[in-house]
């Protein structure tokens, strides 16, 4: 007998009994991590039917059910699959839903390896790709043609951290026959849940904070009911299945990630409220902050913000940002975020086709979950660096 989980519990109560059924395996409280290729059936008309549930290693297991369960329940998604990175959660649904003589909005903000799918694979394959303002909102029905299949999004940017108005783009895309994903990594499935606002398919790099220790990488991908068949058909065809300790350690990442996302929320809101206040800073991109362009979407749409943000320096170029990097201590250099550690990156603005102005250097911060103190006291060390 499954637990009686619902919606309406606290998030954290969710997060420790969704997924898995210690009952189904012997009281244990996490599930087996099942290696597997064959599966064997009692009987040969059972292998012609394929009216077992399980068929084969590449068409899921107990372990990678039990994730993508837990993720159906975050979501509110018809189903989810599990896939060996965040970049595989982008590209598998694009293959999906795109064919030669289709067109593509996505928005500029995106990650940038999404961009370099879509110019190199999605062009070479005959889609057309088109890039569009991510402040556009409604006025994405201006772009909309008759072949546009796919409208992608992203909110917030991907380092520039741009609100988008999901609804709005849903409605106007919907009118025009296409459907709507989004990489909604930054939020998690804890504080915005695509599906409710009107989103199709919903993207996850799990790599990020559902993983939480920078050691595993892993993506799901989320369907509603409508889109649900063609994405487990494409899943199936192509055979890009996790690997199950992956799959295990992701889920046993969203056991904590209330409490992780909470702190890194907390702590990355203090800082970039600080960092407003320092000299050497020009602006703080972050949804959360009042000054933000984009804080009453955030606000209406959100339900709270993860622990990365950028921030623009007041002046100078890439000197001054490498100033500012290698004045670091805590700080790592690194890319990906979302694990327990903090880290810094200049961001590069050279592949957006709409060009905003800056200050000066944008530069990234993952807040992790080291004390508050210690990190602006870093951060300290590399404005200062930076003026100098
Ligand atoms: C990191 C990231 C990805 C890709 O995830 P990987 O697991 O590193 O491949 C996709 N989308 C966004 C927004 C990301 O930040």
């Amino acid at each position: 007998m499954a637990r009686r989980i619902d919606s309406k519990m606290g998030t954290n109560t969710q997060l420790a009994h969704i997924g898995n059924d210690p009952r189904e395996f012997y009281g244990f409280v996490n599930p087996p991590v099942v290696h597997a290729s064959t599966v064997l059936y009692p009987d040969a008309a059972t292998m012609v039917s394929r009216k077992q549930k399980y068929t084969y290693g590449t068409r899921g297991t107990p372990t990678s059910d039990a994730l993508c369960d837990a993720i159906d329940h975050l979501e509110g998604s018809a189903g989810t699959v599990a896939l060996p990175s965040g970049l595989v959660a982008v590209t598998l649904p694009l293959l999906a839903f795109l064919s030669a003589g289709d067109h593509v909005l996505i928005t500029d903000s995106v990650y940038h390896p999404t961009r370099n799918f879509a110019d190199t694979m999605l062009k070479r394959l005959g889609v057309e790709v088109d890039y569009y303002d991510p402040e556009i909102g409604a006025g994405i029905a201006a772009l909309i043609k008759p072949n546009t299949k796919v409208v992608f999004t992203e909110s917030p940017a991907s380092n520039t951290f741009e609100m988008q108005d999901i609804p709005a783009i849903a409605k106007a895309a919907h009118a025009a026959g296409a459907i709507v994903m989004m990489d909604n990594t930054w939020a998690t499935p804890l504080y915005f849940r695509p599906l409710d606002h009107g989103v199709d398919i919903s993207i996850h790099a799990a790599t990020k904070y559902p993983g939480g220790h920078s050691d595993v990488l892993l993506g799901t991908v989320s369907a509603n009911e409508a889109c649900w068949p063609q994405l487990r058909e494409t899943f199936t065809t192509m055979g890009v299945c996790a690997g199950p300790d992956d799959v295990y350690q992701v889920l046993r990442g969203l056991r904590t990630m209330g409490v992780r996302l909470a702190h890194h929320q907390k702590s990355a809101l203090d800082i970039a409220r600080w960092l407003e206040t320092q000299k050497g800073v020009a602006r703080v991109l972050h949804p959360g902050l009042e000054s933000h362009p984009g804080h009453t979407l955030w606000k209406r749409d959100f339900s709270g913000a993860s622990g990365i943000f950028s921030v623009v320096l007041d002046g100078g170029g890439e000197k001054e940002a490498h100033a500012f990097l290698d004045a670091l201590d805590i700080f790592g250099l690194g890319y990906s975020w979302g694990g327990y550690e903090s880290l810094a990156v200049n961001v590069f603005l050279g592949d957006r086709t709409v060009k905003k102005a800056y200050e000066g250097p944008v530069i990234r911060l993952q807040i992790g979950l080291e004390d508050v103190d210690d990190l602006k006291a870093d951060i300290s060390r590399g404005l200062k660096a930076a003026r100098n």
